[in-house]
Parts: C-alpha cells; structure tokens; sequence
C-alpha cells in the first residue's frame, strides 16, 4: 500500500532530512529535529506526492490517504494524551503547508485547528485561563476564515479594530477573555453573513478544509509567480504539515519567538532573533507589537529598551543556546528557526538553513571551514555565485551631502535611491520604464513579491529585523530599511510624512540598508570595499578551478577593472568600439564612402595611430596576460551618417556633395544588417580595413615589447567566418603586415591567429577551420542568434509568449541554449581539436558570466570563459563550483583513501588558519573600484549585469537590450491589506 502520511515525535520520525522531496522542507527538518531528540511537538506531514496525485487526478485525494491520516491523529493524541474534538481534553493542531523549497507564495499556517463551541469551553476550564482560549478561538475563526473560506481577510480587522475601540484599549493583550467572547460571537456571525453557512464547527470538516487549502494554494497566483520568478518546477507539489499546537500565548511564562543561528545580514557568528512574551505564531514577524531581542548584546546593538530573553527568561534561553549549537553541528550551516514558549517549556517548530545576505553567506562559509565543520570544496560551493553581485553595489558616498529624514532597522544591505511609490504595480511599471525606484509601504507581503523585485530598495515603517520586508530583501538582494517607525504612509494621498518632511510620489530619496538611514533626495555613492572573506573564498575557488576566467573589455578602465577582480586575460576586444569614439566616426565613415582603395587606405590612415596606441594602452594593462583581439565585425551600414549635420560634416571632410553621399548611404543601408555586410566579409571586400588594424596591433607589440623588454604575443581573433577559405584569407593579409612591421621596427612579431565561431557552419566544418586557426572563441551571442534563425533586437517582442506558452523557458541569451547551441559548441570544440590537438577553446559571449552556461563549458572541456568586468568573480566562483561537480566522476575512476572525520578535521582547522593568513595578500585583488560605466540594472533579473555585448551603432543601441522577460502577471483577485500572510 502507498505511504502517503509520515508522522513524527516522541523523539523519533518517519521521516528525515534527506526526504525534503517527498515531505517538503519543513517537514523534513520537523522530522529531522524529532529524531534528533529536541523538543518538537508530535505531528504528521501528508506528503508533496498527495499534492501531485490531487491534481493528476481531478482533484481527488489517494483512497488510502483518510485512513492513513486518521492513524497518524491517532498517534499524536495518544502522545499528547489529548483527543481531537474531545470537549474535555481537546486536541488542537495547526495546518501548514511546506514545499520542498521555501516558498512565500504558499497559504498562511492555519492554528488553533480544533476549537469550537464545546472544545472552547473544555481548553478553558482545563487551563483555568478562559481568557486564553477566547484569544485562542478568535485567532483561529480569523485564520481559517480567511486562508480557508476566503472571507475578506478586512472584515475580520475591522470587527477587531471596533472591539478594541469599543473597550478603549490599543493593545490586544489588553483584551479580556470576555472582550475575546464576544468578538468570536461577531466573527460568527459575519463568516455566516458573508458565506450564507455557519462557521464550520466540525473539528474533521475543519481539517480536511485546510489540506484542502493547502493544496489548492499551489496554484494560486501568488505561488504562480513565486515559483517563475525562482524557477522552482510545478510538478514538485507541497507538503502539508499537521502537528499538535503548543501555546506561546498563555501568560508571561509563554512567548514565541524566531532566531538565526548567526547574524544573517554580517555572518558574525552571534545569536540573533526576536521573540515575543505571551504571543502566538506569525505576531513576531507581523509586527503587531514591537518585538524583543533575543540576546543583551542585540538589544545594545538594537538599542531597545524591551528586556531580552537572556534577560526575561534565562533558562529557556540557555536551552535555546544548546540547540544553537546542536542545530548548526548537525546541519553544518546556518539555520533559521521558529520556536515556542509554553509555560517556561521549549518548543521547536522549524529549522531550516538561514537566508543571508551576500557578505553573510562568505562570512558564515569561510569560519565554518574554519571550525571544521566543512571543507573548503562545501565552503566554495555554499555561494551563490550570482549573489556576488550583491557585494558589487555602491555604498553612500561619505562626503556627499545628505538630508536625513530618520532612520530604520538596517534589514538588507546596500545602498539605493530611486522615486518613491507607494504600490507593488507601480513599482513593477515604473521600473519597466527603467526608472529607479523605492517602494515605500507599511509592511510588505507577499503579494508585494513582484514590486520588490522591480525596485532597487525597500522602505518599510512597520515590522523587524525578521518581517516580510526584511527577510524577502535580503534573499533579493535588495537595499532595505524597515520599521522606520516615524513615517506616516498615507496610501491614498500617496505621501509619506515624516518630521514635517511630505514627500510624494515620484519625488526621490535614498536609503542605506546597512545602517537604516533614509534621506531626502539622491544620495550619491561609491563602490564598496570588498571585505576579506571574499578574498578568502576566490582563493579557495581558484585553488579548485581548471578553466581561466578573461575578461571582454576595449577600454583601459574596463581592463583595469577587471584585473582587480582578478581576470587572466582579454578574451575579447571589440575594436570596433575604438571607431565609434567621436573624434575618429568621420575618418571611419570617410573610409566607407572612399571610392577606391587608395582613398580608403588615406581614412583608414587616420585612423590607425589611434588603434595603436589603444592597444598598447591595453597590453600595458594586462602585463602579459594574454589578449584577444577581434578585428572589426559590425556591418557598415551602422557607422553610416544619420544627421544632416553628419552628412554635412563627411562633405566637408571628402569633398563630396551631399547628394553623392546621400546616394552612397542609402545604397550601403541594409535590410538585415545582422546577417549583412560585416565580420570577416568586410575585410575580404576591402581588405586594407583588416591590414590597418593589424598593422595597429603590431606596431602596439613593438612599442610596448620595446618598453617593457617583454616580447607581446596578441591572439588575433578573425569574426564571422563561416568558412576556411575567408580565415585563409585573412590569415595572408595579416602575414603580410606583420612582415612589414618587422622588417620597418626590427621587432620580433609573434602573434596567434584564431576566429570565432559565431556561425553554425563554423561549429560543423570546425575540423578544417582548425587548420588555419590556432584558437576558438565561441561567440554565443551571435551563434544563439544564427542557431535560432532569431534576432535579438526583434525577439522581444514574442520572446515573453514563448516563455508563457513554455516553448523556452529560459532567455537563451541569458543561459545558453544547452541543448541546441550547446550541442553546435561541443561538435565544434571536439572537431576542432581532432584537427589541432591544442586548439585553444574560449567563450565570450553573455553566457561567459552566466554560472548555468560556465558549469556546461565545464563539461566541454572549454579552456577559458570571458565575461564582463563585472562578473568575473562571478566566474571565477562558478568555474570552480562546475570543476568541483565534474570531480566525483574522476574520483570514482581513481579512488584514494579517506582521512578519518577527525583527522579530516584537524587539517581543515590549520589549513583554515592558513587561509586566514592568506587572506590579506589575496584581498589586493578586491580593491574598490571606482567607476562603473554603463552599468545598468535590469529590474526583472535578481543578478545585474552589464548591458548586452553590442555593436555599438548609435540608432542601433537603443533596441540592442537583451530581450526582456515579461512583467509577472497581475494577481487578478482584490489586494489584500499588508498586515496578514507573513510567510517566513
Ligand atoms: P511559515 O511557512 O510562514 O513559516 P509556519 O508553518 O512555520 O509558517 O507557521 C507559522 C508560525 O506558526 C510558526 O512560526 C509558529 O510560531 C506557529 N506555529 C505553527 N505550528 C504551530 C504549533 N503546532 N504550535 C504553535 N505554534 C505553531
Ligand atoms: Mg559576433
Ligand atoms: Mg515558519
């Protein structure tokens, strides 16, 4: 028979962590903290293979499944010594849902399930605390009322709100068991109002109500969306987790409260939550009351005033410092958990390994090699190589001049300025049009989800170190200040009002996620110091990576850049972004329009001396590094002149009439310019375009040879061909320059000549390619373009249908088409090095930054990648990451003995102070950088990264934006108010 249903407690489970698939995450860990004896109370999880099931079948249960869940209640009641609708002693549970990955899309925890009429009654005269079990009623006819039978989650804030008045009390553990007895009577009635049917007060109809909530918020909206914007997959399904309740809201002796094992915005290792006396489930994180610190040293640092737990309640603290330890020892990580007070007793409700930020994520991985808990292969694999990016943004600048308008709890690192709206969708739309925004709101929610990610801060007046805002940020990546208590959000006029200040929609300010400081108006910044566990772990990865990583950069800055984040070398430079500089587009443009080669050979002249000395101004860069050189590929017909002003200029400039040139532009203009007149195509109609740049590159050799005493060996890069006649070609016209410039500077010229392979002829006839050719540099941006048959500046235009209709589901210009251009740069690397045994092979496209695509250049034995300056950390990280996955197979083929755990240990710790030593001469790598052009931030990606490789056409550059995912779909249903649904 088919196990649908897993219990746990008593000190043991059915289940464990490795069983995160079939029990979702929190059930996992619920089961995996039972086994580990800690105080979780009993529960069952009914399996992700019952949500599978559900909707395989027409949204029937499994037949064994009532059978299975009625055992498993059974267990608990007999651990519990409680019964489930037992008017005397009645057991209550709570309902949640729990996938295999954590996910704020999900429906909200159901607690208290159980309670009605009579149970009510019973918990009260069992408790002698009628009080709390009124509070325990309300709060269960609320959750249910809403999660469950959908009644507007305000009816339920109002109807509390005017009892509240009514009694003139603001705080609710003001209310009295009375006050509680009457707002259930109210909610009664209304939930009969709206739904024309009582409150169901069968404690069985109420169960399965919820599991059936559970299972059909998987495919609302919000999980919808949630699930696309983290590619989590829809046949996972969800858990859903039924576990006796434990009560944190029976008097001062009772709290509940959430914690990180280590400060998850720094990584210190120090005790880090908030808790709550007498409360229960979401009140921490919903920020209903202000909560306390965990630790005297959070409250210092927070500068509360509320006692701290080590202080209010020492012995359950200490008991919670045990299991600290215990938790982080067994899961070898940081973990996140919730727990619950219950007259001085300790309870665990869930662990799971901590959100952190960045900085955190090298901190934590970094001192756990450290204390041996794991090595440094898991250390450099524990980061997210795209979360990098992350360390890369700008901090406010300490001499500029700011206005503060107050200051928040600093939630997520970073600095951000933007204009403030008020509204997720306007955030989302406003974002789209590439504006810059802060979304401004009292608290977030997860229906806040797509506008948080659009934004590039978060500004939250309500809520902790742990609320929605904060935790969600974090994961992002994005700048937030939250609980800055002092502004008034007035959603309707759209201003926030803070010390007099009303700043409205639309008008700028900033914020600083690391300190909590929100100022008027925009705040410049810098570039950040980058801290030394980074260096550390770069150190680590480059220990464990077999690729190089390069860089594509043209100009001196760029360079430079990306040598400070450590690149090995140029993999690409674009010259032609040296032609469009607008002190040489005239002699450029005089070249195209020369009638023959003698007027062409007298622009291009002009040109020359400015190409020289830009390459030598890179091979001073690189110091011996090697550089690649891409002579020029991007069609003629977009250096054509547009403006009468250009026009009038090149007349000026070639003495031809105006007519004439307009008559020569408009027979160069192309209908298909990506597939025209361009790459290696331009040189074999006018070669000397070719024999310039080569003479360029080589005199650059000779002079910076002559300076450095070092010979300079450039990798000439041929673009575009197709096939080996036109790289032969070109091979003979650069042959002959460089003995030209030999024999005129005595120099040693040496030089490597290569092409890309941008072309799907060029992948399949690579065999005879490689004759000629002595390297490869996969150009995938064009070959994804040729693969396809599709253009990347028209593609977004259906692109976002296609990801909709799940014809593709990822932007091929983003991660690579594994499979199709894939397949063509395998055929091409292996055919190639048939031919030339040590073919050098490299990537330079967008995918050489893109960790997906670097792990498949990994498995294709490629021997660079080359990214933008930006991302070669992000490189660096993901190229060790992919040769670490691909070593098991070559362990396995060549076993060799294992050190015993302890042994293990001891080597990890020293090797571990070692590193620590290392760190200081590895961080010069990491020096701040200044400037960062051009850098933009697309608001649909979590990960910026720099714009599109482009041919820099001035009318071109404007479409050239990689295609652009579609705006997360609008959740149809009415918004609900922020203050519920708090998934942690
Ligand atoms: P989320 O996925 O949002 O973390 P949980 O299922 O963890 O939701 O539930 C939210 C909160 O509800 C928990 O942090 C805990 O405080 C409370 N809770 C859940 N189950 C119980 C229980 N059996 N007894 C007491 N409190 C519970
Ligand atoms: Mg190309
Ligand atoms: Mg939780």
């Amino acid at each position: 028979m088919a196990k649908w249903v897993y219990s746990f407690g008593n000190g043991k489970a059915e289940g464990k962590t490795e069983m995160r698939n079939l029990l979702g995450g929190k059930g996992a860990n619920l089961a995996e903290m039972s086994n580990l004896g800690l105080p979780v109370p009993p529960g069952f999880t009914v399996t992700t293979e019952v949500c599978t099931h559900y909707y395989a079948n027409k949204r029937e249960y499994p037949a064994e499944l009532r059978a299975q869940v009625a055992a498993a209640l059974g267990q608990i009641e007999k651990i519990t010594g409680r019964k489930f609708g037992d008017p005397a002693k009645p057991l209550l549970v709570s309902v949640r849902s729990g996938a295999r990955a954590s996910m704020p899309g999900m429906m909200d925890t159901v607690l208290n399930l159980g309670l009605n009429d009579r149970t009510v009654e019973g918990l009260a005269a069992e408790s002698g605390d009628p009080r709390f079990a009124y509070d325990s009623y309300r709060r269960f006819i609320q959750m249910y009322g809403d999660v469950v039978l959908e009644v507007d989650h305000h009816h339920f804030e109002e109807l509390l709100e005017q009892a509240k008045s009514d009694r003139g009390v603001s705080l609710d553990t003001d209310m009295t068991a009375e006050d509680w007895k009457a707002l259930v009577a109210a909610y009664k009635a209304m939930v009969e109002r709206q739904l024309g049917r009582p409150f169901p007060q069968d404690p069985q109809e109420q169960l399965w109500g919820a599991v059936g909530a559970v299972f059909a918020s998987w495919m609302n909206q919000r999980a919808i969306t949630y699930r696309r914007l983290h590619q989590i997959p829809e046949e996972w399904g969800t858990a859903v987790n039924v576990q006796a309740m434990v009560f944190g809201n029976m008097g001062p002796d009772c709290a509940t409260g959430v914690a990180f094992t280590r400060d998850p915005s720094t990584g210190e290792n120090e005790f880090y939550g908030e808790f709550l006396i007498n409360a229960q489930g979401e009140d921490v994180v919903a920020g209903i009351r202000t909560p306390q610190q965990l630790t005297i040293l959070g409250k210092d640092r927070q500068k509360s005033k509320l006692p701290s737990m080590e202080e209010a309640m020492p012995e359950t603290f200490a008991q919670l410092c045990d299991i600290r330890v215990k938790l982080e020892r067994h899961y070898r990580d940081i973990q996140d958990i919730e727990f619950t007070v219950e007259k001085g007793k300790l309870y665990m409700l869930q662990t799971r390994n901590g959100k952190r930020t960045a900085a955190a994520a090298l901190r934590i991985a970094v001192e756990l090699a450290e204390e041996g808990l794991i090595d440094r292969k898991t250390a450099v694999g524990r980061i997210d190589p795209a979360s990098l990016d992350q360390l890369l943004h700008p901090t406010l600048d300490p001499k500029a001049a700011k206005s503060q308008l107050t200051r928040g709890l600093p939630a997520s690192p970073g600095a951000a300025s933007g204009i403030v709206t008020f509204s997720a969708d306007e955030a989302e739309t406003l974002a789209g049009e590439g504006k810059a925004v802060i979304l401004v709101r009292v608290e977030t929610s997860p229906e806040d989800i797509h506008g948080m990610h659009a934004a590039r801060g978060i500004l939250t007046t309500r809520g902790g170190m742990t609320s929605h805002a904060a935790v969600v940020a974090r994961g992002m990546g994005r700048a937030c200040v939250a609980g800055a208590g002092e502004i008034r959000v007035d959603y309707a006029a759209r201003t926030m009002t803070v010390k007099g200040n009303v700043i409205k929609a639309g008008e700028a300010i900033t914020i600083d996620g690391g300190t909590g400081d929100v100022f008027k108006g925009e705040v410049p910044t810098v570039q950040p110091e980058l801290s030394g566990h980074f260096a550390t772990i770069m150190a680590w990865a480059d220990s464990f990576r077999r690729m190089k990583v390069r860089t594509n950069a043209e100009t001196p800055l760029d360079a430079r850049t990306a040598r400070r984040f450590g690149a090995e070398g140029i993999g690409l430079c674009r010259t032609e972004h040296m032609f469009f500089d607008p002190s040489r587009i005239t002699a450029v443009r005089e070249m195209i329009v020369a009638d023959d080669a003698a007027q062409r050979a007298k622009a291009l002249a002009k040109i020359q001396p400015f190409q020289r000395d830009d390459f030598a101004e890179l091979f001073r860069i690189m110091d011996g590094l090697p550089v690649t050189i891409r002579l020029l590929d991007p069609p003629l017909h977009e250096f054509l002149p547009h403006s009468d002003a250009d026009f009038a200029e090149l007349s000026k400039a070639t003495g031809k009439s105006l007519d004439e040139l307009k008559a020569r532009a408009e027979k160069l203009t192309e209908m298909n310019p990506m597939l025209g007149h361009r790459g290696c195509r331009l040189a074999v109609t006018y070669p000397e375009i070719y024999q310039m740049q080569a003479r360029a590159i080589f005199e650059a050799c000779a002079i910076v040879g002559k300076e450095t005493g070092r010979k300079v060996e450039p990798e000439i890069m041929i673009p575009l061909v197709a096939m080996k006649r036109e790289l032969d070609l070109m091979r003979d016209h650069i042959a002959k320059v460089a003995d030209e410039v030999r024999a005129a500077t005595g120099a040693e010229i040496s030089y490597m000549l290569g092409t890309m392979i941008e072309l799907p002829r060029a992948a399949l006839r690579a065999g005879e390619i490689a004759e000629t050719a002595e390297f490869f540099s996969f150009g995938t941006n064009d070959l994804t373009q040729t693969t396809f048959g599709l253009s990347r500046d028209d593609s977004a235009a259906f692109l976002g249908a296609y990801e909709a209709q799940k014809v593709m589901t990822r932007d091929p210009f983003v991660s690579m088409d594994i499979d199709g251009v894939g397949e063509l740069v395998a055929i091409g690397t292996s055919r190639g090095r048939a031919t030339r045994k040590n073919l050098k092979v490299g990537i330079c496209g967008e995918h050489g930054g893109d960790p997906a695509s670097i792990h498949f250049c990994e498995r294709t034995g490629l021997d660079y990648v080359s990214c933008s300056p930006y991302r070669v950390p992000i490189a660096r990280l993901a190229a060790a990451q992919a040769a670490i996955q691909a070593e098991p197979a070559k362990a396995a083929a060549k076993p060799t003995a294992k050190p015993s755990t302890e042994r293990h240990n001891r080597v990890l710790i020293s090797a571990g102070r070692r590193a620590a030593g290392a760190r200081v001469s590895a961080g010069r790598n990491f020096a701040a950088p200044t400037a960062r052009p051009g850098k933009k931030k697309p608001a649909a990606k979590p990960v910026a990264k720099k714009a599109p490789v482009k041919k820099a056409a001035p009318k071109k550059i404007v479409k050239k934006a990689a295609p652009k995912k579609p705006a997360p779909k609008k959740k149809a249903s009415v918004k609900k108010p922020a203050k519920k649904s708090k998934k942690r």
